[in-house]
């Protein structure tokens, strides 16, 4: 789960992180008085959007005005900037050329910038580590720092037996150049991240830009965490802070049903029970050249109800072109698979070619149901069988050809 900028900051403030003061407004009043109550004389106004690069992004209203993160100099510039950020939506290179409507502003104290340096902890797959990641190259994707200038990456693998010590805390605050009481700032910073990340059962906390102001402190600029959907549930605050309005629809859908669906960029939608065996139909239909909808695990015990839940959700996505149900029933029985479908089938409009490789328990019973229901669907006997011929019915069907 992924949360937004301002909720992520006042989490790692209660870590002893240091951020700047801020308020979160939900309108142009709201971001005023924002302002008025924080003082001073520089404000950033910050679109809160659950995706990066809104400094750089551009609102579709205004394309070649200013991003979705502006420093301002009066109350009235907060107010305006706020008004022309809510509703309007911002494109970044995280959003896709849809973008994501403004639903909601971070109004902060500004702060004059002498140094930006970047700041995550993720954990490695391939130590099973929680791994620092420090850079000098702050600002910036950390990706692009990666792919060009590796070597400005310093990486600290923590040990989980002794958890991070201050003296990685104190190599990654020399590794970013640091001196002075900026090292002691940081490396509070460093232990309290690390803390949230542990008790809050993150997958990743990242800080980009970590600053440093002219005036020598040490802050966090930005903040992203996400955290691991598996601990949620011993975290009912933080579930609390789910923005339903930024998830993918048919996710939060899919998740009401127990249903594991993540939505894809391709036009071939897939139903399959068991997690590894989706992995490898996705797989086998980019081998035959085509390109997976989504991941779907209707998992071991689907109802009928469930199964044509999840192929409704299917159908719902408007880029599927072709559809792909791959089940091997083992505790899944292959006749209540195809009642499922047929049922589903027969309510929606099945506007796209629909193959289906059964293979298990009940299979005759199943491939009975699937014939005698009259729909267009074509049976596959085995899995390339079946990418084969859900590839070459989405083809034919763009050709015209019948
Ligand atoms: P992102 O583009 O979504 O990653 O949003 P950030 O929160 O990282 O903001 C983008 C950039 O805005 C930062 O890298 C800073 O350069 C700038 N910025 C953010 N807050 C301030 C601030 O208080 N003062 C100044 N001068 N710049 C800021
Ligand atoms: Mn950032």
């Amino acid at each position: 789960m992924n949360i937004h900028e301002y909720q992520a900051k006042a989490l790692l403030r209660d870590y002893g992180v240091a951020v700047p003061n801020g308020c979160v407004a939900f309108t142009a009043q709201e971001a005023e008085d924002a302002a008025t109550q924080l003082g001073g004389s520089v404000w950033v106004v910050k679109s809160q959007i659950h995706a990066g690069g809104r400094g750089a992004g551009r609102f579709t209203n205004d394309l070649t005005g200013p991003g979705g993160v502006r420093v301002v100099k009066s109350v009235s510039d907060v107010r305006r900037n706020a008004a022309q950020m809510l509703a309007s939506v911002l494109v970044t290179k995280q959003t896709g050329a849809a973008g994501r409507e403004v639903k909601r502003v971070y109004i902060e104290e500004g702060c004059a910038i002498e140094r930006e340096l970047y700041l995550g902890m993720l954990i490695d797959r391939n130590t099973s580590r929680i791994t620092v990641m420090a850079s000098t190259e702050g600002g910036m994707e950390i990706e692009e720092v990666a792919a060009h200038t590796p070597d400005k990456i310093l990486k600290v693998a923590i040990d989980p037996a002794t958890g991070l010590q201050s003296f990685h805390a104190r190599q990654i605050a020399f590794g970013l150049g640091l001196s002075g009481k900026q090292v002691s700032a940081a490396v509070r910073l460093i232990v309290g991240m690390y803390r949230a990340f542990v008790e809050l059962d993150a997958s990743i906390v990242e800080i980009n830009p970590l600053v440093v102001t002219t005036a020598g402190d040490v802050l966090a600029l930005d903040a992203k965490i996400n955290f691991d959907d598996n601990a949620l549930f011993r975290h009912p605050s933080i579930e609390a802070l789910r923005d339903e309005a930024e998830e993918d629809a048919a996710e939060l859908e899919a998740a009401k049903h127990g249903l594991n669906y993540v939505t894809l960029d391709g036009n071939i939608g897939c139903m399959v029970n068991g997690a590894g065996l989706a992995m490898a139909t996705m797989d086998i239909i980019k081998l035959y050249g085509g390109e997976p909808a989504n991941f779907l695990d209707v998992g071991g015990g689907a109802t009928r109800e469930r199964v044509a839940t999840a192929f409704r959700l299917i159908l719902d996505d408007p880029k599927v072109e072709g559809i792909l149900v791959n089940i091997f029933g083992g505790i899944m029985r292959c006749d209540v698979i195809a009642e499922g479908v047929v049922a589903a089938a027969r309510e929606v409009d099945l506007r796209v070619p629909l193959v289906v490789r059964l293979e298990g328990t009940n299979v005759e019973l199943g491939k009975q149901i699937l014939r005698d229901s009259g729909l267009p669907i074509l049976s596959a006997d085995h899995l390339a069988d079946a990418a084969d011929k859900v590839v070459a019915a989405v083809a034919r069907s763009h050709t015209g050809v019948q």
